[in-house]
């Protein structure tokens, strides 16, 4: 077991000032027990911590660091445009070359505002969608998780979920009831609730593969049924791939499934570490942003000089070297036919979720395909598990219900390592 004492001291302190010590909640830990840890630096897969013990990192930023740590052109990107001004609140060329690229990348995209979080994205995007329709409602999927708007705390999933918290407190009634919630893969429910609420409903935002219950799969015919009922009711189809884009495909989950939604919500991966989102779609649609139209939405830091060369040198080395897909899945699927044959050694049934390079696994005997499934899974042991590979130096997602992701920089040696690490873990939980 590796000495943690400055971790541990560190959130003693960070507690006296911060609520939980901690400034988004999963990274408490208070799902899996024990003391979060506190990181000082990274390089390429790993992780270092304030004590200088060394973690394989499966989390990546909750995403973002799809090439690994410290990568050498985001850092120089960034150099070079902190000796501009790290900010001029004025226009500048980097995000025009942005905006262009994220329309070369994503057909779907024919205007699209930079923001700074994936939750100033989904915030605008629907408010965008409903100034489009003059309609109010939306409907969100159970366990989807769309940050933090008052919106999406319905039946929320990440850390909401985690915490028992999916329907937060501080979401007024009226909030609420304008959002209406459809399980994930069940199309008859949302043809339901379109019934229900003939010409209300302004859009239908999901991710469309799930990462916020853990990694959920979209079932053959599900994307492309909902894109029906959509152009059918005149409803706007918003794919949330804030965690998605730019990680299953270069043109993320729409791509990867040939699905086209109305509006795209986008972060993580296009701030390349640094933070940033943005949402677009058709040029009809964001037509009605302001300046051009009456839909109110800024930001003083948007287009942020250091955001966008974060991000754009992140994307551009994404676009030249599409190898790094090839790789990534092929590391991801090795690692979960090992843990897969690891969990069948061990007599278990667990199950794994994965595309690509997001994968969870599930301490479930069921196939999860939805909220209901994933409740169902057995947090307690996975704590065990978790912890039993935290003391190995493998750095998982605290909690059962995120996705992990694998980086460009893991190679065979480093799934090696999980895989030995992971079968200690296994043995433990006997
Ligand atoms: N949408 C999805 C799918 C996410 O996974 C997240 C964050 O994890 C968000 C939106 C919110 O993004 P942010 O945390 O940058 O506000």
């Amino acid at each position: 077991m590796a000495d943690t004492t400055k971790s541990k001291s560190l959130f003693e302190k960070a507690k006296q000032f911060i609520p939980g010590g901690v400034n988004s909640p999963v990274r408490a830990f208070r799902a899996v027990g024990g003391n979060p840890i506190f990181m000082q630096k990274a390089k390429g897969a790993f992780l270092y911590d304030e004590d200088g013990n060394e973690y394989v990192d499966l989390i990546n930023s909750w995403g973002p660091m799809i090439l690994g740590h410290a990568h050498p052109i985001v850092e120089e990107a960034v150099k070079s445009a902190l000796s501009g001004s790290p900010s001029f609140g004025a226009p500048t060329a980097r995000e025009v070359e942005m905006a262009e690229l994220i329309c070369s990348i994503l057909p779907s995209v024919e205007r699209v505002r930079m923001v700074n979080s994936g939750t100033e994205a989904t915030m605008s995007a629907i408010r965008v969608a409903r100034g489009f329709t003059g309609r109010d409602k939306i409907i969100k999927m159970e366990g989807c998780y769309h940050g933090h708007g008052d919106s999406f705390l319905i039946a929320a999933g990440s850390g909401a979920l985690t915490f028992g918290t999916p329907d937060s407190p501080g979401v007024t009634k009226g909030t609420a009831q304008d959002t209406l919630i459809a399980p994930f893969n069940n199309l008859k429910a949302i043809e339901h609730i379109i019934d229900q609420n003939k010409n209300q409903i302004a859009a239908i935002i999901l991710e469309p593969v799930v990462g916020n219950m853990g990694t959920v799969l979209p079932q053959p015919g599900y994307l492309e049924g909902l894109r029906k009922i959509c152009d059918k009711h005149g409803v706007v189809l918003i794919f949330d791939e804030v965690m998605t884009g730019f990680r299953l495909a270069l043109g993320g989950a729409q791509q990867r499934y040939n699905v086209r939604p109305d509006m795209t919500t986008m972060g993580k991966i296009i701030g390349g570490g640094l933070p940033v989102g943005a949402y677009g779609g058709k040029k009809e649609i964001m037509d009605h942003v302001s300046p051009v139209g009456p839909v109110y939405q800024a930001g003083t830091l948007s287009g942020n000089p250091l955001a966008m060369a974060a991000g754009l040198a992140m994307l551009k080395y994404l676009k030249a070297n599409p190898a790094v897909y090839t790789n990534i899945d092929k590391q991801t699927t090795t690692l979960v036919d090992g843990l897969n044959g690891q969990i069948k050694k061990a007599g278990l049934n667990y199950s794994i979720n994965a595309v690509g390079s997001m994968f969870t696994l599930f301490f479930n005997d069921q196939h999860v395909i939805d909220f209901d499934t994933a409740k169902t899974s057995d947090t307690q042991t996975f704590a065990k598990y978790f912890q039993a590979m935290l003391a190995q130096g493998i750095y998982m997602a605290p909690s059962q219900y995120e996705a992990m992701f694998i980086s460009n920089s893991v190679d065979d040696a480093i799934v090696n390592r999980i895989l030995e690490s992971s079968e200690k873990a296994f043995a433990q939980l006997k």
